[in-house]
């Protein structure tokens, strides 16, 4: 597998799930996956499409988009088509003839197609191997993007039961997981789950003032990139796109009003890098196959954290970083709120209400963003400050405190005023305000007046925005500034709960720093590259990322391949691609180098912690209880059929989630100690420079990355256990 993997795709290991799933499907199991976005979905039907002798079918809902995913497979060498509606008649046979005669390992079409009954009977004389159902929450009316046809797939598992079927997303609540897996039929699937976290991204809430000067700055800090610039309406689109022209940008907008061919066009240019931004509403992105989107910039307030999440998955598929920028005002809020009302039923405004609600607790919000838009999919974030969020930059500090008493003050103050007011009035009560309105409510006679002067005003609204956040009270949905207490609110009053909540950071302000990692180390070498890659798709008429991704020409940039074997090193250079492009790129490079001759090699912009997703939650278990039954974890991969890499993964997530009683057989202690001194000097973000660090300060002895991230996990643990200790003595100094 992994032979096949170097050789066609050009990469040298697994992400995470990726191996046990393509296992699976080898082996004739249905499976189910759920991956994020830019979680290498693709790769578990496309290998397994390679080993196996055969048609693998791949029912997309996207025509517009088979081209690309056949002109990318293409590019590797693998042979792939589509059928759909937008060939001719004559193209149309050549191809199934070609089908017939077994050429194709891959065929995509629509599900509307599949399931006409002369389609079936042609599959039926084809020898096909596998199905992949791509973005099958589409099945469920429970997902956003419910489509009849898919309903009708159930027909594969009736007709094929002996062929394996894998059913992928990136978006699925259990309700849809459950109506994926009951309407498709399948048996007993594998089902893997991978994390929902996006570590390349960094996310950003701006307050929505002057946010076009802002948005200028932030577009000329990203020149030459190409992103998305999400916006509520269709006029606020197209008038986006014309300010951002008369600015000097290259942009066009996208949207729902617009006829079919001009959308189609507008797209395509952006896929091609022909125009860097597109200005558009929600209408744009679904299943966009663009891998080098380096910003999406939310322009006005989305409606729901789901579409958020959809929307900014969109940006940085290669792994590599990019930019997720939210502006946010409570006009926005207001906006949602009048489109809201308009909603036919009471159960969808009721719905409708809450998402929002969600979404401005969100963008209001100063913890982790991680935190918050994980917490949303029911994930525990547990690397804060993560590094990559505004929060977390400014805070620094992301840790919990005691506002048990805090939280009584605020909640029993809103019953004595019957839940009638808002989050300003209440807080002015708490501290005691002299204003007319506080005088004329007779508010100055209440116990609770005057109770919480020892927090500021802005510390009070913090703590009632965690209040929110974490769901002890919310607003009431007719009145939108009117605070109600929630059943968990009624908890903490009774005392038989008690609430903990982040440390309110300083004012957010500054802008996050332009990421270094986005610069390639030799910068102009990638822009030769670049244009190269230009060149070459222009004249084959594809988009620049089915020759290379990003990724893959910065690596050239910073490695500095001058020969075949070096060049295929490089992630995403197989053997197709080395041969087909190979003497061009190393031409360029070459050049470079004479002409550049102190040019050193540097280490390559690695994935940034993409290997460090986790969520492989249950098959980690089994790997530990293996290990606790005292095989080393060489016998353990031996014994499951996985590569070490994946073991040692496996093992880093079961020592921070129970299984720290393993360490001592993984690192021993002295060593352990070690270690960890050097991630406190250096950090326990990044385990790049710590590596860097131990080799340079111990050069006689040899270190893994595996090592580290057991001692990492090992110190996730130990903080998890000291959890408790450690806010009770942190309350006492807050609230003091
Ligand atoms: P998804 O369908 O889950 O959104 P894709 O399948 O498009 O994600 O994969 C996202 C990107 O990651 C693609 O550019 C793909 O080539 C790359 N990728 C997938 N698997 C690997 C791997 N094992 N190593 C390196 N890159 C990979
Ligand atoms: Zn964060």
């Amino acid at each position: 597998m992994l032979e096949a993997l170097k050789k066609y795709f050009g990469y040298s290991e697994f992400r995470p799930l990726q191996e046990e799933t393509i296992k699976t499907v080898v082996a004739g199991r249905d499976a189910f996956l759920l991956m994020p976005t830019g979680g290498g979905k693709s790769l578990c039907y496309q290998l397994p499409a390679v080993l196996l002798d055969g048609l693998t079918v791949v029912v997309s809902p996207l025509i517009a988009l088979m081209k690309d995913q056949v002109d990318q497979l293409n590019a590797l060498g693998i042979p792939a088509t589509f059928l759909n509606s937008s060939l001719e008649a004559s193209e149309t046979e050549d191809r199934v003839r070609k089908l017939k005669r077994g050429e194709y390992k891959l065929l995509y079409v629509a599900p509307e197609r599949l399931v006409m009954t002369g389609f079936l009977g042609f599959l039926d004389r084809l020898n096909v191997r596998l199905f992949a159902i791509d973005e099958a929450h589409c099945i469920s009316e429970w997902g956003h993007d419910f489509r009849a046809e898919y309903r009708q797939l159930s027909i594969i598992k009736k007709r094929w039961p002996k062929v394996p079927l894998i059913a992928m997303t990136a978006t699925a609540t259990k309700r849809v997981e459950k109506d994926i897996l009951t309407e498709l039929g399948l048996r007993d699937p594998h089902r893997a789950q991978a994390s929902f976290n996006r570590p390349n991204l960094a996310y950003t809430v701006r307050p929505k003032v002057k946010h076009f000067k802002e948005l200028l700055d932030f577009l000329k800090q990203h020149k030459g990139d190409s992103g998305i610039i999400y916006c509520f309406s269709r006029n606020g689109a197209e008038e986006l796109a014309t300010a951002l022209k008369t600015e000097g940008f290259r942009a066009l907008p996208y949207h729902a009003g617009l006829d079919q061919q001009t959308r189609i066009r507008n797209q395509e240019k952006f896929s091609r890098d022909k125009v860097e931004i597109i200005c558009a509403t929600i209408a744009f992105g679904m299943g966009i196959n663009k891998s080098n989107v380096r910003f999406v910039v939310h322009y006005d307030l989305p409606k729901s954290l789901a579409g958020y999440y959809q929307e900014t998955g969109r940006a940085g598929r290669d792994g590599l970083p990019a930019d997720c920028l939210l502006f946010f005002g409570l006009g926005d809020q207001t906006k949602q709120i009048i489109f809201i009302e308009e909603k036919p039923t009471e159960a969808e405004r009721v719905h409708a209400r809450e998402e929002l609600d969600r979404m401005v607790a969100y963008a209001q919000s100063r913890i982790c963003r991680r935190v918050a838009l994980l917490g949303y999919f029911h994930e525990v974030f547990e690397g804060v400050p993560c590094g990559a969020c505004d929060n977390c930059l400014v805070s620094g500090s992301q840790d919990m405190f005691d506002a048990t008493r805090e939280a009584q003050m605020f909640l029993s103050c809103m019953m004595r005023v019957q839940q009638s007011f808002g989050a300003g009035h209440i807080i002015e009560i708490l501290r005691g305000s002299e204003s007319e309105k506080i005088f004329n409510w007779r508010h100055n006679k209440l116990s609770t007046y005057g109770i919480g002067k020892s927090h500021s005003a802005d510390e009070w609204k913090w703590i009632a925005a965690e209040l929110q956040r974490l769901e002890y009270i919310r607003p009431d949905h007719n009145h939108h500034s009117v605070l109600r207490l929630m059943p968990k609110g009624a908890d903490v009053l009774k005392g038989k709960t008690k609430v903990s909540i982040y440390y309110s950071p300083k004012r957010p302000k500054a802008q996050r720093e332009k990421e270094g990692a986005l610069a390639a180390p030799n910068e102009s070498l990638f822009q030769e590259l670049r244009e190269l890659r230009k060149r070459i798709a222009e004249h084959q008429s594809v988009p620049p990322y089915v020759v290379f991704s990003d990724l893959s020409l910065k690596q050239m940039a910073s490695i500095i391949p001058l020969d075949v074997p070096a060049l295929l090193k490089i992630s995403g250079v197989g053997e197709t691609k080395a041969e087909r492009y190979g003497t061009e790129f190393l031409t360029v490079i070459r050049q470079y180098a004479n002409e550049n001759p102190n040019l050193e090699p540097i280490e390559p912009p690695k994935m940034p912690m993409i290997a460090e997703m986790d969520g492989a939650t249950e098959t980690a278990r089994v790997t530990a209880k293996m290990m606790r039954d005292g095989l080393t974890p060489k016998q353990v991969a031996k014994e499951r059929d996985l590569t070490l890499s994946t073991v040692e993964a496996h093992l880093a997530l079961a020592v921070a989630d129970g299984f720290a009683d393993l360490m001592p057989r993984l690192v021993s202690e002295p060593r352990r100690a070690l270690l960890q001194a050097a991630f406190e000097s250096i950090g326990w973000e990044v385990l790049k420079p710590v590596m860097e660090h131990l080799v340079e300060k111990y050069p006689e002895n040899k270190f893994e990355y595996a090592e580290l991230r057991y001692v990492r996990s090992y110190h996730i643990a130990e903080q998890k256990q000291n959890g408790e200790v450690d806010l009770s003595a942190k309350s006492s100094h807050v609230t003091s």
